[in-house]
């Protein structure tokens, strides 16, 4: 899988641009150039997993970095000092804009080159994964003229790519919308962008006083980071604006909770909160190789409690030439949030936490948080409970508790219509995959592995892996989980497999967590 590279024959200029087109034909989110003492490894990042891309021997090292750093527009006769530079251009049809950053380290210079692709920003709203029901949501969001709707989530969770989509949508001739980011990550035609500089005390509350007076209808604060912001924002959002952010939380509840420790009060914050989306990012199962497979008993009984259906079957990852160990690219799991009239006045009234659980997740059914969400989107192949199980907090199990206990279970239909007709993975996914992901060593070696992937053995030594890990790792922690926060029947383990592993995985478990 190990690229390599003749400096021999290839000029020095080539090889780094080939390094950077095969990073972004592969998805990659990141560049590694890692110095050691006898040699430079470089990595890349895909799905968010960093992965071995090549070696380079010492003797180009330092020509290497060099290129990079020209390219970046750094300074190439300092290498004590850090350094941020940023390359622009256009790749495979991409819009691409690269930035740089270098880091004295014992051995040589670090150098991590991000890539920020766009394309997905720009392909709309109805591509980023959204349910019907969540889409239909946000639409309506989007139509109010005035409020803050809130893109929350954790750093890499696919905010900006959410917020871009939304601005895209409602950039339109009749309105001025003004935005004031740090950094600005991609241009829009038609926005009028400012860049932050605090150095000479350009700030977000500084901007967002002077863009108040610049006529605006639209306001996009790139992220809301103190009180002062959040309060601007607020002040912006009553006077007649609507007001598009971000904010480092995880869900509805901790994004209201967050912005009352802001000091933002709550009779200005009721009034002009309009919507809350959270998300974070799984990864996809592969199309081609995703293993579908009848749903164990505790698998039912959550999706019973959770979503009130009857689920029969689920997905596993496989493993193909097609993806890396059974997934490919990321989907978002999302939880959106309408602030109705009655949590409206909750926020007012400053009621318990318990209570304001209760009215968003438990009362308001049109809500699903991002387990609920997970549910779904691994129930239709997209991902996989394991992925699902990985991200969502404890919290998420707690709010579905009270939503379809044994006494009100009832099989919403309507859910299990929509996945029946649901097309898993959209068809221009799947064309991504086979135009993009280009192994060149796999078409000229018949021995190679990837072909022997597709041996009936490998494939059946995988899927007996596969049930294991199913039954022992994850299953366990959700009879606990179940068990722990789901009030009702007591759920036992499968004890028909091996002890041995279920304590071992368990272990790890603890340990991970
Ligand atoms: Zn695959």
């Amino acid at each position: 899988m190990m690229k390599e590279f003749n400096f021999t024959t290839t000029p020095i200029v080539n090889i780094v641009n080939e390094i950077i087109i095969d990073s972004v034909v592969r998805n990659a989110s990141d560049i590694h150039f890692d110095p050691a003492e006898d040699y430079l490894k470089i990595r890349i990042r895909i799905d968010g997993d960093l992965r071995d891309y090549t070696i380079i021997d010492n003797k180009y090292k330092r020509n290497l970095t060099t290129r990079v750093k020209l390219l970046a527009g750094m300074n190439i006769t300092e290498s004590r000092l850090p350094q941020d530079g940023a390359i622009k251009s256009v790749i495979e049809g991409k819009d691409l804009d690269l930035r740089v950053s270098a880091l004295p380290t014992s051995f040589g210079e670090k150098i991590v080159i991000r890539i920020l692709d766009y394309s997905m920003s720009m392909q709309g709203i109805e591509t980023l994964g959204f349910t019907d029901e969540n889409y239909k949501t946000i639409m309506e969001m989007l139509a109010i003229p005035n409020g803050i709707i809130l893109v929350t989530g954790a750093t890499g969770s696919g905010k900006s790519t959410t917020v871009y989509s939304m601005l895209q949508r409602l950039n339109k001739e009749e309105v001025n919308i003004i935005t004031v980011e740090d950094p600005v990550e991609m241009s829009i035609e038609g926005l009028n962008q400012v860049q932050v500089n605090s150095e000479i005390g350009l700030d977000f509350a500084a901007v967002l006083r002077s863009i108040l007076r610049q006529d605006p209808n639209i306001i996009l604060i790139g992220e809301i980071r103190d009180s002062e912001t959040a309060k601007i924002a607020v002040r912006a959002s009553i006077t007649g604006h609507l007001v598009l952010s971000t904010l480092h939380t995880n869900n509805s509840i901790t994004t209201i909770e967050r912005l009352v420790d802001m000091d933002v009060e709550r009779y200005l914050l009721s009034s002009s909160l309009k919507g809350i989306i959270s998300q974070t990012l799984a990864k996809r199962l592969c199309p081609y190789c995703r293993i579908q497979r009848p749903a164990n008993e505790t698998e039912k009984i959550l999706y019973k409690r959770a979503l009130g259906i009857d689920v029969q079957t689920l997905y596993d990852a496989g493993r193909c030439e097609h993806c890396h160990n059974g997934y490919t690219g990321r989907i978002a799991l999302q939880e959106v949030l309408m602030i109705n009239d009655e949590i409206r006045e909750a926020i007012n009234k400053n009621i318990d936490r318990e209570e304001l659980k209760k009215l968003i997740y438990t009362k308001n059914k049109n809500v699903r948080n991002l387990l609920q969400d997970g549910l779904i989107k691994a129930m239709q192949g997209i991902t996989d409970l394991k992925e699902v199980f990985r991200l969502v907090d404890d919290d998420d199990y707690d709010d579905i508790s009270e939503q379809y206990t044994d006494q009100n279970i009832n099989v919403e239909n309507n859910i299990l219509h929509n996945v029946q007709n649901v097309v898993p993975v959209p068809n221009n996914e799947v064309k991504r995959v086979e135009n993009k992901i280009i192994e060149p060593t796999s078409n000229n070696n018949p021995n190679n592995t990837s072909q022997n992937m597709f041996d009936d053995s490998v494939f059946n030594s995988l899927r007996v892996n596969n049930e294991q890990i199913n039954t022992s790792n994850y299953t366990n922690n959700l009879v606990n989980k179940i068990n722990q926060n789901i009030p009702g029947q007591q759920v036992q383990t499968n004890t028909q497999t091996q002890p041995q592993l279920n304590q071992q995985t368990m272990q790890n478990q603890n340990q991970a967590q």
